[in-house]
């Protein structure tokens, strides 16, 4: 079964030769046609343009340049700017634009020579936890279809769960590569702020946002992140230091690797299913020789309530630039500008991201700012102190990913602050700035769990490494949903 094989098995079979790179995209090619139509995971295809990518790949191989990434069918979030091909956000606003150039993020795949299948579904603009939020539809978890694949990457999530691609890109603000990741039972990894450019990504909350690479395991993730981390002079918050071999590391020793469990990770709202299946992997861990301390991160509760206000505040801010006068969706007959204005932000946003831009432009208002901006600033402060302390004690931090498995399509998308608090564990990381992983451990009545890793700035390498052991020493990353096999 070619789907079922990795980024790294994949690229060797190219290498020698055992099918080309037109072939296994044709393959990819048709599996999405017979899959997507339940799916919905890919909102745009480029058949045409991933066939001609192939062929380039092949002539590459064929002359020995080849890179991991040559010949790889992956598909990639609709958030990145892909030059001719439509980059809707997974809005309507967005609907009819075609991007003018390329993200930088699409433009380091393209020089790797991966193959872009297509773009993928997702929460509007980002914004959402469950992939319902998008003006194209609900995407479907492979892992039953009735539940939610998670959000805002949920249309990559479900891509690579069902083998619709080697692997692809998602980004996270407050959880967006790894909450999916954990409800479809990927790996996923959200670099450290600064470590991936920006640059070509429609911007929802410029403070927060990073890209990263969700695959199948830890080994695929380090190939990925390989060919789109580094510095790039075209994004201000890009930081300039040497980007190290990720694939390199994976297989270094744990032994002795100090373990710090927050306390607060464990409380209320936490599924005792899933604690237990997290409580399994960290005896994993402790025969690999690992030590696990218990540690406090005080303000964990804090941290929903300050993104809730910093987010929405930096997208009331980017998302003023979809006026209806440059580009995105324009209203017909307008009376003047002003009705412009209105009418075209108003039938060209949905429902959540109107609700963000209220919030928003409500918190930096005159009055409010000290109240709540500059609060919800403080406690950022604070919450990336908390991390600093702890990581004088310990080297790595776990806990869940997700404080349930996949919830039921509906279940939560009347209830915003219900869609919000499954985010608690992930969200604390974004205002952090810190890198951190989800990888599959022990399903529960069958759906995925995420552990997840959370590490020091610019530790990726570390965290590939601690999770790879892991991944060699148990199966539970090689689950596939039954229907995708
Ligand atoms: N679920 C969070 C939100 O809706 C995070 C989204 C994200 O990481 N893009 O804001």
């Amino acid at each position: 079964m070619l789907q079922q094989k990795t980024l790294r098995e994949l690229a060797d079979a190219l290498h020698n030769r055992e099918f080309s790179s037109i072939e296994l995209t044709r393959h990819y090619l048709e599996r999405i046609a017979r899959h997507n139509p339940q799916l919905n995971a890919y909102i745009t295809l480029t058949e045409e343009q991933a066939l001609t990518q192939a062929a380039a790949a092949d002539r590459r191989i064929a002359a020995g340049e080849a890179q991991p990434l040559t010949g790889i069918p992956l598909a990639q979030k609709d958030i990145f700017c892909t030059a001719g091909v439509r980059t809707s956000c997974g809005s309507k606003m967005l609907d009819r634009f075609i991007a003018p150039y390329d993200a930088s993020v699409i433009e380091r795949c393209n020089q790797a020579g991966a193959v872009m299948l297509g773009k993928t579904n997702m929460d509007e603009f980002a914004m959402g936890s469950s992939n319902e939020t998008s003006f194209y539809g609900p995407v479907r978890n492979p892992w039953d279809p009735q539940r939610v694949p998670g959000g805002s990457s949920g249309g990559s999530a479900a891509a690579v769960a069902a083998q619709l691609c080697a692997a692809a890109t998602g980004t996270d603000t407050g959880g967006s590569i790894r909450q999916p990741a954990a409800l479809c039972g990927l790996t996923g990894l959200k670099p450290s702020y600064g470590l991936v450019s920006r640059w070509g990504m429609i911007a929802f909350a410029s403070s927060l946002d990073q890209a990263g690479p969700m695959a199948r395991s830890a080994e695929d993730c380090a190939l990925l992140l390989q060919a789109i981390a580094g510095f790039d002079p075209r994004d201000s918050t890009s930081v300039e230091r040497a980007v190290p071999d990720y694939s390199s590391d994976l297989e270094g020793d744990i032994a002795g690797l100090r373990i710090g469990l927050p306390k607060e990770y464990f409380e209320t709202g936490l599924d005792p299913a899933v604690a237990r299946s997290i409580e399994e992997a960290l005896a994993q861990y402790r025969r690999l020789g690992a030590e696990v301390v218990e540690i406090t991160l005080p303000s964990t509760a804090l941290a929903v309530p300050a993104y809730y206000v910093v987010a929405p505040a930096e997208c009331s801010s980017n998302l003023a630039r979809y006026d209806g006068v440059r580009f995105g969706h324009r209203c017909s007959d307008p009376l003047n500008l002003e009705d412009l204005y209105k009418r075209s932000r108003a039938e060209g946003f949905g429902a959540e991201v109107k609700r963000r831009v209220l919030i928003g432009t409500y918190a930096l208002s005159a009055g409010y700012y000290d109240a709540y901006y500059l609060k919800a600033q403080q406690l950022r402060q604070l919450i990336s102190e908390e991390f600093r302390q702890a990581f004088r004690q310990v080297d790595v931090i776990m806990g869940p990913t997700s404080p349930t498995t996949a919830f039921a399509i509906g279940e939560k998308s009347s209830d915003p602050v219900a869609m919000y608090l499954s985010d608690i564990y992930t969200i604390a990381v974004n205002l952090a700035g810190l890198p951190a992983m989800s990888l599959p451990v022990a399903p529960v009545a069958g759906l995925p769990v995420g552990l997840q890793l959370i590490g020091r700035y610019f530790d990726e390498a570390r965290l590939l490494n601690i999770a790879h052991r892991l991944q060699q020493a148990t199966d539970w990353h090689r689950q596939l949903p039954e229907e995708y096999r």
